[in-house]
């Protein structure tokens, strides 16, 4: 196709570029954060998001939160690894939108978050939207459109 031909556009939803819940690395609130640091280790990403039981978006738990709550005075205290829950740890304030929002509210948002988090009318996660995803579709959208 022509570069003129208008192939990407910045007006449709967010569905297609979501990465679905079932691909995503997540934890629940009642895990310990050893179990919270196995995921994040073997999974590679250094924030993942904490639901609860119904699969509703409670937090964020990354590797920093998880270091900072075992760092004693002196020592790191190993132990809390199996007695700290992750919801006494996590981040509670996430960047979430609506499976039907718009990309102009998800780029706005991955200004500010590596990726945001996508849940329905009940707050049931669904999945997540990452920066390098909006990223890509702004670059494909000025390739074409510019
Ligand atoms: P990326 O744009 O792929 O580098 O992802 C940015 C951030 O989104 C990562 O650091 C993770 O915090 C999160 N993320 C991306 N993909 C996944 C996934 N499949 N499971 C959990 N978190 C993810």
């Amino acid at each position: 196709m022509g570069k003129t031909m208008k192939q990407v556009s910045l007006d449709n939803g967010i569905e297609k570029l979501m990465i679905p819940g079932s691909k995503v690395a997540i934890v629940q609130e009642g895990n310990s954060l050893e179990h919270a640091l196995l995921v994040l280790t073997k999974s590679g990403y250094s924030a993942i998001p904490v639901l609860d039981r119904e699969y509703k978006l409670k937090g964020l738990i990354s590797m920093s939160l998880i270091l900072d709550a075992i760092l004693g005075i002196e020592k790191i205290e190993y132990e809390k690894l199996s007695e700290m829950k992750v919801e006494e740890v996590m981040n509670r304030k996430v960047a979430w939108m609506r499976e039907n929002g718009s990309f102009f509210r998800g780029l706005e948002l991955s200004i500010n978050h590596p990726f945001l988090c996508i849940v329905d009318e009940n707050n049931t996660f669904i999945g997540i939207l990452t920066r390098k995803s909006i990223l890509a579709q702004v670059h494909n959208y000025l390739k074409f459109n510019t």
